[in-house]
This record gives C-alpha cells, structure tokens and sequence, in this order.
C-alpha cells in the first residue's frame, strides 16, 4: 500500500465541478488501494479578496490579525472537498493547519514549518478516511494561527510527504508540468520530463511560481519525489527529483516582476556604511536580494540593490533615515523593473553562457541594468516593458523553443487574465 500526498492548487478547486473532479481523483486513488491525503489552497483568488478586504479597513493590517483572516480560505476548500469525497460515498476529514499538528516559527504572514505533529492525520488514515489537510497555514507553539507565505500551500503538501514519509507527493495546478519558461509568457516553452533539486530551487528561487521555494528546499533535503502535474488532464507531468533524466546546458528561464531597484546616492565612500544601510534593511525584516556599489568618485559612491516592491511602504522611512544619518544625496526607486534568470546545471562547466545571454539582450537593444550569478543561475535586471520580449528572444537562442504552441485549455478567460498579471 502507498501513501501518496496530493496538493490542489486555488485554480483546481475554483469551482463545484472542479472540487468534485479532484474528490473523483482522490476516491480512484484510494479504490487502486493507496493511503490518500490531500492538501488545498484557498479557492480562486480568495485569498487575494481576503487580503483586499483587510486593506479596506486597515492599509496596515496588524500581521496576527491578518493570518487569522487568512487562514479561512483554505478552511471553505477543505471542508467543501470533504463534503465532496463523502458524496461519491467515501470517508474523508478535513483538518486545519493546527489541528494538523503543523508546528510553525512566530513570524506571522513568513512563518516557517518547525514540526509536524501528525499522529491524528496518520489516525484518520489507518481509520479509513480520505485526509484533507489546510495548505498554507499552521500554529506557534502557543497556539498562535501564522500563514506560510504566498504559495505556501505547495509547501505544507511536501512538508507532510516527508513527515508521513509518503511514497510520491503530486502537486496539482493548472499546467502539466515544469516547463522551460512560463508557458503564458513564451508560448513555445517545452514541458520538462524531470528537474534536479537544484534547478527547480534556483528556478523557484528566481520566481518561477509553479512552485514555492520552500517547498523545493523540504522535497531536497527530505528526498521527497515531487510530480507537477494538472488538474485538469491526466498527463504525466514532471518528476523533480536528486537527477533530472535530461541534462541540458540551460534547463530553463524565470522571472520576478515583484522586486523593485533602489539607488542610495552620494553615500560617503568609508568603512561601515553598507553594514550600516543593510543593518537597517535587516532589522526592518525586509529580504535584499541583489547588491551592487559602484566605484567611488571623491570620496562618494552609489549603492544599488532590490527589494521586494510590497515592502517599500516600510522600506522607505529606513532608507531616508539611512541618507539622512550618513549624509548620502537622495535615494531613488524603480519599480517597473523585471529580473531574469536562466538556470541550468550546465553553467557550471559552459563557460560563455552569460556572454551569449547579453548579447542576445543587446541584439534585442535591451538595456542591462544589474547582473548577479550563481553556479548553476545568471540573472539580469531589466526594464519591465522588455520582460517577455527579453524571455522570448533567450528562449530561441538557447534552443529551447517547442515546435508545439502551448494551449490554455481550462480557464476562464476572467482566470488567464488573473494568472498574466501575477506578480505586477
Ligand atoms: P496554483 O495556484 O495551483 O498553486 P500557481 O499559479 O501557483 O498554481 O502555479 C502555476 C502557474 O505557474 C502556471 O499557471 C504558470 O503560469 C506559472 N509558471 C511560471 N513559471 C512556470 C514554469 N517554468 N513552468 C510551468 N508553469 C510556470
Ligand atoms: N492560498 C494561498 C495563496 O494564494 C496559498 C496557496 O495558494 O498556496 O497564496
Ligand atoms: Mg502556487
């Protein structure tokens, strides 16, 4: 008997018909004799409403208060899947996060998964039932509700795999697969047989959503099989795991258009002044991604670095606070930025990768604006309005181009429109 881990995603339990489709998959999982549990996401965009409506009251909403808002959207899924699987004449329960036995970290809206407590769900298993667990969300030690972070969801489903030590963990959503590039933005991208570890990290790392980082990080160091695939069709997906099947030199490219680019100019060129910005930056719980300080001119230099652009309302007071002690010019902030990457285990012995990368950019005349490595990533900070021209145009050269044109077959138009916005 196998015990195999399922996550639904918001857009496979949008609707009645697609909740009652997922139950279906669920009830055949069991009758073929494996142990069943699944893990869902809000439905929809409900959690986007949720946080819109907290917004309405509040344009700061206190961080405990605004995860126990949240957590009721994957309470509606979990109970409204149960009640599915009980109508095709099954046994199945549904469990928050806490009741879950999830143990998380303090940090609201952030937290992290510490424990999992899973006795219960292992007792509702042996008892029969269909297990349905609350993605996203946990409880502190002291019974305090926290959320995972936007996405999260993937990363409770795998957690739970490992903890459960289940056989396979499947991650449902509206595509098929991993593809070499978000197929809604290069519509030639090419669905991905398998993916290491560790290019689907650098690959979630740099943005790419189909899944969260976390996530990735738990199936790595738990060695758990992961399978994207869709909701929708039975297709097999992708399979990450320790080796991909395929080595290519470039395995495929992401971006992130939630960061903005911050310029702190004439800082003082003297010891201690970037401890003293990112000090602050730090202490203020805001995550700074790429840095970079330009050669002094007289004793003053810029530095440069991103940010997440739904941080700047508390970046800001920091920054003017910084310029103002260490006697810098003025600081400025781009937010129509986007950052690109291309990620592959083969940067690491093919040299001249980033020399093709920018070349094609500036055969594109797109403009470089920050450059930052990895072993296995190459990441670039262009303007926004070249994002997908840019993504196309390095799809082609590095010959990952499909002969197939990638085919929305499911959503709604209302749900395309939703998913080409992600992220702006
Ligand atoms: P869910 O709500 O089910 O968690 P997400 O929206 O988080 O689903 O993730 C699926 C989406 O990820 C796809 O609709 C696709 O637009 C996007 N995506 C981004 N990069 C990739 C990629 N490399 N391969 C597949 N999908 C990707
Ligand atoms: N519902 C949460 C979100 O929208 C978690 C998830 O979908 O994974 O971010
Ligand atoms: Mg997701």
């Amino acid at each position: 008997m196998s015990l195999i881990v399922t996550k639904f995603g918001g857009t496979s339990v949008a609707t009645p018909e697609r909740i009652l489709k997922a139950a279906q998959r669920l009830v055949d999982y069991q009758q073929q004799g494996n142990k069943v549990v699944a893990v869902v996401s809000a439905m929809g965009k409900s959690t986007d409403d949720l946080l819109a409506l907290a917004h309405e009251v509040n344009p700061a909403p206190p961080a405990r208060e605004l995860d126990v808002l949240l957590t009721t959207g994957e309470l509606v899924s979990m109970s409204i899947l149960a009640m599915a699987v009980a109508s095709l004449g099954k046994k199945a329960k549904s469990f928050t996060g806490h009741q879950a036995g999830i143990v998380t970290t303090t940090k609201h809206n952030k937290a992290q998964i510490a424990q999992i407590k899973a006795g219960r769900i292992e007792q509702a298993l042996d008892d029969g039932n269909i297990v349905i667990v609350a993605g996203f969300q946990g409880s502190t030690k002291t019974g305090e509700l926290t959320t995972l972070g936007r996405g999260g969801s993937d990363t409770s489903a795998v957690a739970l795999a490992a903890a459960l030590k289940a056989d396979l963990c499947e991650i449902y959503s509206d595509v098929d697969g991993v593809y070499t590039a978000d197929p809604r933005v290069v519509p030639r991208a090419k669905k991905l047989e398998s993916i290491s570890y560790e290019e689907m990290l650098e690959l979630a790392a740099a943005g790419s959503g189909v899944l969260q980082m976390r996530a990735v990080e738990f199936a790595r160091n738990y060695k758990v099989t992961l399978c994207c695939r869709s909701a929708f069709s039975s297709n097999p997906g992708t399979i990450v795991r320790e080796e991909a099947v395929e080595q290519a030199i470039v395995s495929g490219i992401a971006y992130d258009n939630s960061e903005a680019k911050i310029t702190i100019r004439g800082v003082p060129d003297t010891a201690g002044i970037a401890a003293s910005v990112f000090s602050a930056i730090a202490k203020a719980n805001i995550n700074v991604d790429m840095i970079v300080q330009n050669i002094s001119e007289h004793g003053y230099t810029d530095i440069t670095f991103t940010a997440p652009a739904g941080d700047l309302d508390r970046l800001c007071p920091v920054l003017q606070k910084q310029v103002d002690t260490l006697g810098a010019r003025e600081y400025l902030v781009d937010s129509s930025i986007t950052k690109l990457s291309l990620v592959g285990a083969g940067l690491r012995t093919n040299p001249g990768i980033a020399a093709k990368m920018f070349k094609v950019l500036s055969e594109s005349a797109i403009n470089i604006e920050m450059i930052s490595t990895s072993a296995i990533r190459i990441s670039v900070v262009i303007d926004a309005k070249n994002s997908e021209r840019a993504q196309q145009a390095l799809h082609t050269a590095f010959d990952l181009d499909s002969d197939q044109v990638f085919k929305e077959e499911t959503l709604s138009a209302e749900e395309q429109a939703a998913k080409a916005n992600k992220g702006r």
